[in-house]
């Protein structure tokens, strides 16, 4: 347990009609007891709200009418007594009402250290922990219900059912190491250790595959849209935006800083680079474009190439769809409401579509959710939610993996079970036990402000 008492403020910085700062420690509610003046608030009853004044205790000026919510441990965020203090939310009077706490005695938390109290007194495991920042900074549908798994212990849920497994599996080593009640290793590995190491290696890659697709929902997929100038790239990231964040012109090659932003495409987020239009050019300022466009198409995950119907290709069209070839990459032919002067040949897989008339857009959204690889996405979200939890069941998969490769030469079952205990040591890693200070920290630090 912590003897200080920390305090932030937990809502954005700037003016808004309320502002929340928080307290967490021993000292919290007598802290807050010494600037409220309206009533005890060490003898009201825990997880109560009170409306009163908040003074400065020195001068005695009123700084604020004010909420404050009573939260006594355990049953708190952090597990310690927890105060919040609703203010109203102007920069200034915010700043003095953090100073006022300072002044009596609360120490200004670190970015995230409110839940790594909740984590170092043991309410939530690390991925819980990871999923309240996730939820913070979720921007789909998606990623937002993985968070909500993650919070409430889907995650860990998941984790502990391989580990329950995999101590099975050491118990049986060990037991043999122990008490040698099999003749021979062979009968030990082929019969009991090879199906079960099987088994769930299998699990494992199923839940990494998932994780994988997963994460590509939670943090998009870099997409290039590229195509010459007048093509309609604008218009359709302006469709897919439905708000007009680019500017859509008839001067051909206007667009020409790469514009990008996210994009929510049944829930899977395209992170957009919307680039200048491609073409052989002299002009100074355009080749700017066109180089940064090549540099998109060599970043992007999914290239979105665009060509016009209502003309017949040009060199530049024909460039690009040779540059994209052995990207990811879907060919869209726009216009399709004006004559038709392209000549397609040889190539089924254009995706047709009318910017103006709205036509061929959610075929073409239908289209990119398959590219991306996340057409079948299921609705479980419990997966692992972040890169740091994918590369731990990684490594833990590799020791398993090697428990099994020594199984299969026939090597000591004190062998085997090294690795084991390895991949179990990196099971709960991803749990956060045993996880050094270091890592901790880092982790934490990523938090913002009041979190
Ligand atoms: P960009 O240079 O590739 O970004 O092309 P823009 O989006 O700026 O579009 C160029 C011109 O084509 C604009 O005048 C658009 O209104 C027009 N345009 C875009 N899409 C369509 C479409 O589907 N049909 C027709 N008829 N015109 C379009």
């Amino acid at each position: 347990m912590f003897t200080d008492t920390i305090c932030a403020i937990s809502t954005p910085y700037g003016e808004g009609a309320l502002s929340l700062l928080r307290l967490s420690g021993p000292k919290a509610i007598s802290i807050a007891n010494r600037v409220f003046v309206s009533k005890d608030l060490s003898s009201v009853k825990s997880h109560t709200i009170h409306y009163g004044k908040l003074i400065d205790n020195k001068s005695n000026e009123l700084i604020d009418e004010v909420m404050v919510s009573v939260m006594k441990a355990p049953k708190t965020f952090t597990a310690e007594d927890v105060v919040e203090i609703t203010c109203h939310g102007g920069l200034y009077v915010t700043k003095t009402v953090l100073e006022l706490l300072l002044n009596n005695g609360a120490r200004l938390a670190e970015p995230g250290e409110f839940t790594k109290r909740a984590f170092l007194n043991g309410r939530i495991d690390l991925p819980q922990a990871e999923s309240v920042m996730d939820i913070i900074k979720a921007k789909t549908d998606a990623s937002l219900k993985m968070a909500g798994q993650g919070i409430s212990g889907g995650v860990s849920r998941l984790i502990n059912s391989l580990k329950e497994k995999l101590i099975d599996i050491i118990g049986k080593v060990e037991v043999n190491i122990d008490y040698p009640e099999y003749d021979d290793v062979e009968v030990l590995t082929d019969d009991i250790l090879k199906p079960l190491i099987f088994n769930l290696l299998r699990q494992i890659d199923s839940i990494l595959e998932k994780s994988e697709t997963g994460l590509i929902m939670k943090e998009g997929i870099n997409t290039a849209i590229i195509g010459r100038p007048n093509v309609g790239k604008s218009s359709l990231l302006n469709l897919l935006l439905e708000e007009d964040k680019a500017i859509v012109t008839e001067v051909a090659g206007t667009t020409r800083d790469l514009v990008e932003g996210y994009i929510n495409v049944k829930g899977l987020l395209l992170k957009l680079v919307d680039t200048a239009g491609i073409r052989a050019t002299s002009d100074v300022v355009e080749k700017i474009g066109i180089d940064k466009s090549y540099t998109a198409i060599d970043k992007a995950d999914l290239v979105i190439l665009m060509l016009d119907y209502s003309s017949p290709l040009t060199r530049e069209d024909k460039a690009l769809m040779k540059r994209i070839n052995d990207k990811n990459h879907i060919i869209v032919v726009n216009k399709i409401d004006l004559n038709k002067e392209i000549k397609l040949i040889g190539r089924p897989d254009y995706v047709l579509i009318s910017t103006t008339e709205r036509t061929g857009i959610d075929n073409l959204k239908d289209i990119i959710l398959d590219r991306a690889g996340v057409s079948s996405y299921k609705k479980d979200l419990t997966y692992l939610s972040n890169v740091r939890q994918i590369t731990k069941l990684k490594e833990a998969r590799l020791s398993i993996k090697d428990a099994l490769t020594s199984t299969q030469d026939s090597m000591p079952v004190d062998i085997i079970s090294i690795d084991l205990q390895n991949a179990y040591f990196l099971l709960n890693e991803i749990l956060g036990i045993q996880s050094t200070d270091l890592i901790i920290d880092e982790l934490f630090s990523k938090f913002c402000l009041g979190k």
